[in-house]
């Protein structure tokens, strides 16, 4: 009861450090070509702090002549700019400037992440801010090991002649990076470091919620030193500035994260000029508990799986999904730890979970869980949003769903969870893969057998083992169905920035 009531009272947003509170009064610019530029469009976006539903800033819309400038730059600083001809270790070395220097500021881009996405700072700190720094620092090493091969031909060439053949991977080019609010800093990160190591240049384009951190990384990357026009940020609309980008023909690829609706569009657009694509889409992804799992390892686990970043998260996991024997117990523990959860605006030290990005999101969660409960479902906890000016919404359980159900078939995006009884271990595959999504699962169990059994059968681009959303720069993440293509980190994402060339040379 205690609980329930403490999480009624939503605290105040503390004030913005005066760092925050000077970058927050910058005028509305965009990075073009190594400088910041006054933008044609006269168009602004409003930014707003989730937590209390105030402008705390205003961006540039950018129009389809900003892009145009944009992609000007990039080309220039790709086809004809000394970028091109640096040797990879001062690429390596730019890019650990850069992550120096993220590094350097740290606590101030941790606090603009939290006032911005509504995140607390503390997961800023250690999360989004540090796992940024590292992304950069790993891809930095991939600049100095890109390889080809070398290759017999394989079939008789005219009488007397022979050959010698090889592979070179080259940059793609110029790459449009249109990313989502939920890590606005970390997903430029998984978009601008395999890009700059590969040697290709980028334009950025942040989520309309969530541009702030992108802007500051700007002015980190001038202040590492990249050459003008490698890195680009435009501010804008996803239906003005990013569709722009995305049918502009001096655009050599698209990397893309976000819905699996407007992954559709942008797939379909590109099509025009058949562009290089990457998609990393949205998910609704399982956590199977098997019955002789670990009980309290699987209540903290598959509460974290879902309640982490407040469920905005595209590998979240959403649909639990637990054997008859350990049921109840799975789902009153989860349902018990999500009622604990503390709200809070993300600068207080005492906040557990922030509010969501913004009133559009929160009315679409809340959205979701009517339909659930029309449709039948019994709200264990949550299930509603705070009194508060901001865009909460309480961690909530949903039981005794069916899997035709709304709140079970569509990505919901916010801090719910819908749980499902299983009876027989042999059907529980077909249950897990009734999705059109394939980011991830989890699988809950200390049976190797029945674990060694089940990953091949569950289509999901990463299946984790008593665990739940650990993403690691070396470990390639990607989609199954329609949860898009491509594969980012490791050495697989190399594939996403290079084309393949073959050499093919007579004597
Ligand atoms: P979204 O529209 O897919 O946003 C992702 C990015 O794409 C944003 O930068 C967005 O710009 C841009 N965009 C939108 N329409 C575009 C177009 N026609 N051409 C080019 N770029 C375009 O996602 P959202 O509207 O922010 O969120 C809606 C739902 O998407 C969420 O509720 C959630 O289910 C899902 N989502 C999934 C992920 C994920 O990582 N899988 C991330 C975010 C959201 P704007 O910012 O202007 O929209
Ligand atoms: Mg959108």
């Amino acid at each position: 009861m205690n609980a329930l009531i403490a999480q009624s009272q939503i605290a105040t947003q503390p004030e913005p450090s005066a760092a925050v509170a000077q970058f927050l009064k910058r005028a509305p610019r965009l990075f073009i070509g190594g400088e910041w530029v006054e933008a044609k469009s006269k168009e602004r976006i409003s930014v707003v702090d989730p937590a209390t539903g105030r402008e705390i800033a205003s961006v540039v819309d950018a129009s389809a002549a900003d892009v145009d400038r944009a992609v000007a730059a990039a080309r220039a600083a790709f086809d004809k700019g000394p970028w091109r001809d640096m040797l990879p270790s001062d690429r390596q070395a730019l890019l650990w400037k850069l992550s120096d220097l993220i590094e350097k500021h740290t606590d101030e881009l941790a606090e603009l992440e939290s006032i911005n996405n509504g995140k607390t700072k503390f997961m800023a700190t250690v999360v989004d801010v540090a796992g940024t720094r590292d992304y950069f620092r790993y891809m930095a090493g991939w600049a100095t090991k890109l390889e080809g091969s070398t290759f017999e031909t394989s079939i008789h060439g005219p009488p007397g002649m022979k050959f010698q053949t090889y592979t070179a991977r080259e940059p793609v080019g110029v790459v449009a990076q249109i990313v989502p609010w939920n890590f606005p800093l970390a997903m430029a990160a998984w978009k601008l470091g395999p890009a700059l190591a590969t040697g290709c240049v980028c334009i950025l384009k942040p989520a309309e919620q969530t541009p702030l951190t992108a802007l500051r990384l700007a002015e980190l990357v001038a202040e590492a030193g990249f050459p003008p026009g490698v890195v680009n940020v435009l501010t804008g609309l996803g239906e003005t500035t990013g569709a722009a980008l995305v049918a502009h023909p001096g655009v050599d690829k698209v990397a893309f994260t976000g819905s699996t609706s407007v992954g559709k569009l942008i797939n379909k657009s590109a099509t025009d000029t058949l562009k290089r694509v990457s998609l990393e889409l949205g998910g609704k992804s399982p956590v199977i508990v098997l019955p002789d799992a670990d009980i309290n390892t699987v209540i903290g686990g598959a509460a974290n799986a879902i309640f982490f970043n407040a469920g905005q998260v595209c590998c979240a996991g959403t649909r639990l999904f637990a054997h008859k024997k350990v049921f109840d117990q799975v789902v009153d523990g989860v349902s018990a730890a999500a009622a604990s959860i503390r709200l809070g605006p993300g600068l207080d030290p005492k906040t557990v979970m922030g509010p969501l990005v913004s009133r559009e999101q929160q009315e679409r969660v809340l959205g979701y869980i009517e339909s659930g409960r029309k449709e039948g479902a019994q709200v264990m906890t949550g299930g509603e949003a705070p009194a508060s000016p901001g865009f909460y919404v309480k961690p909530t359980v949903l039981a005794n769903v069916r899997p035709e159900m709304k709140v079970v078939r569509e990505e919901i995006f916010g801090p719910v969870l819908v749980a499902q009884r299983f009876d027989d271990s042999d059907d529980i595959a077909a249950l897990a893969n009734d999705t059109p999504f394939g980011l991830g699962a989890s699988i809950w169990s200390n049976d190797l057998r029945a674990v060694q059994r089940l990953v091949p059968k569950i289509r999901a681009g990463t299946v984790w083992v008593n665990c739940h959303n650990f993403v690691d720069p070396n470990m390639p993440f990607g989609g199954f169905k329609q949860s898009g293509f491509g594969r980012e980190h490791g050495r697989a994402v190399l594939d996403l920035y290079t084309e393949l060339k073959s050499v093919c040379m007579a004597y």
